[in-house]
């Protein structure tokens, strides 16, 4: 790393103690960043990279709630308003146990590069809680959402902070959080929230934009090497909204997905995933992936162990952080993995990525590959601010053209910086130039 970032970089990770994720992520995007320093040394006379690792805002509150036997509940809840420069702060809500503020903190920062990469007017920020809803009722879903809102209602809005879904937190939740906003406020102010129900304020594609982004961004890789997903042996790690979707059009551009998985385990089915039943499965039972094994003649299920055990030419982890190693990549590579394509957000360590890139693996890193779901909630914002809403067709062209344009922007910032083919510099470069001009001119604030 580049000593002057070094030394920046060394201040940020003691201001944050213990926040290993948030560490992780500056530690990645400042990797990148010296031959940016080199060429607008007024990039570090304005303290840009200071500021960009400082959070504008960060709210942190109590959600009680009571579950259905009666007995009050105590969660964390949480938004990062990290950077506005280009826009409203912009960001999913993520409800798992593992949340805390460095978690939270990864993904806002991670969120600004991202945000600024798809071309579109929104800043960067996230938030969430630690509160768990799996094995939940509906009831305690809601009455936790409900409580969550209570607070949270007073931070965001259409033109200060658009929250939307991550793991954890989907249309059932969206909705729920949506009434309450809605409600305490007696405004029906479509645009507060991305990834809401198609009747009421959403739009057609953002259910299947992650994942079909991070398939069209890894279709673009794998045109630079005249291949495409057409015979190709695919292995998605996950089985939530990411994945699904992924496995959708990576079957619908001609590959074969073989494997994918849960917290629990993963299912081989060598005759490829069965989307319908996968679908019933996860989305409509909010089963678990043992379940789509028993049904499936021939797909066998693996309790525990990794996924990444299973040999394929393209790989897309579409799971959480950290979920890919440097062993779990030597195997992969060892098998013959071609391109990997980034659904989930860090889900490769940085042991993994350097696996990847030392064996000449087209990598893909999440905050361009998965930027095809907050670009679509950019268009629902747009549907919303027109009092309109668009064609399933029209939605995904929309959507192709943008990860079209972010595969260009990544691969011709790696190209200008004299890296080619290095997706990660080019995305971070890509990102950071954007936002700190915007930084430079809106002055010191
Ligand atoms: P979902 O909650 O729909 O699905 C998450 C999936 O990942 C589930 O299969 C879950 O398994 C698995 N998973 C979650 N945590 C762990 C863990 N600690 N270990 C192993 N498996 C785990 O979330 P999404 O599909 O929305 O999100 C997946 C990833 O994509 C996240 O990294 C998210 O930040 C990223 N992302 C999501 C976007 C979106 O639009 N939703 C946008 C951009 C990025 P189980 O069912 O067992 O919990």
């Amino acid at each position: 790393m580049d000593a002057r970032l070094e030394a920046i970089r060394d201040t940020v990770l003691a201001r944050n103690p213990g926040e290993a994720e948030f560490h992780q992520a500056i530690t990645e995007v400042f990797e990148s960043l010296g031959p940016v320093h080199d060429r607008h040394p007024e990039f570090l006379e304005a303290a840009i990279l200071e500021r960009l690792c400082e959070p504008e805002r960060q709210i942190i509150f109590r959600v009680p709630w009571t579950d259905d036997a009666g007995r009050v509940q105590i969660n964390r809840g949480f938004r990062v308003e990290f950077n506005s420069a280009l826009g409203p702060y912009k960001g999913g809500l993520r409800f798992h146990p593992s949340v805390y503020l460095g978690i939270v903190k990864f993904l806002g920062f991670e969120q600004i590069f991202k945000n600024a990469l798809t071309g579109m007017p929104i800043g960067g920020g996230k938030g969430g809680s630690d509160f768990d809803p799996r094995g939940r009722s509906d009831a305690e879903v809601m009455r936790f959402c409900q409580s969550f809102m209570t607070e949270l209602y007073r931070h965001i809005g259409e033109y200060t902070d658009v929250p939307a879904g991550d793991i954890g937190v989907g249309g059932r939740e969206i909705g729920y959080l949506f009434g309450q906003y809605k409600r305490i406020t007696n405004r029906y102010e479509s645009g507060v929230l991305t990834g809401k129900g198609i009747s009421w304020g959403g739009s057609l594609v953002r259910p299947e934009a992650t994942g079909f982004g991070t398939v069209i961004f890894t279709q673009e890789m794998l045109k630079t090497r005249g291949a495409s997903f057409e015979g190709q042996r695919v292995v998605v790690s996950g089985s939530g909204n990411v994945a699904i979707n992924a496995i959708a059009k990576a079957q619908a551009l001609g590959a074969a997905v073989v494997a994918c998985s849960d917290s629990s385990g993963y299912v081989v089915d060598e005759a490829g995933i069965d989307i319908a039943l996968l679908r019933d499965v996860k989305e409509v039972e909010r089963g678990r992936l043992k379940d789509y094994a028993e049904r499936r003649g021939g797909a066998s299920y693996v309790e525990g162990g990794s996924v990444w055990d299973v040999n394929a030419t393209v790989a897309l982890p579409c799971a959480t952080q950290n979920e890919l190693d440097g062993d779990a990549a030597a195997r992969l590579v060892r098998n013959g993995l071609l391109a990997l394509g980034e659904g989930a957000n860090m889900p490769s360590t940085r042991d993994a990525v350097a696996v990847f890139q030392e064996a000449g693996v087209l990598f893909g890193p999440g905050k361009a590959a998965n930027a095809g779901g907050v670009a679509t909630s950019a268009l629902e914002m747009q549907q919303n601010a027109s009092r309109d809403s668009w064609s399933f067709e029209h939605t995904e062209e929309r959507l192709t053209d943008i990860m079209v344009g972010i595969h260009h922007r990544c691969a011709s910032t790696a190209d200008e910086y004299g890296d080619p083919g290095n997706y990660v510099l080019g995305a971070n470069i890509g990102g950071f130039v954007k936002v700190a001009d915007a930084m430079l001119a809106q002055g010191l604030i």
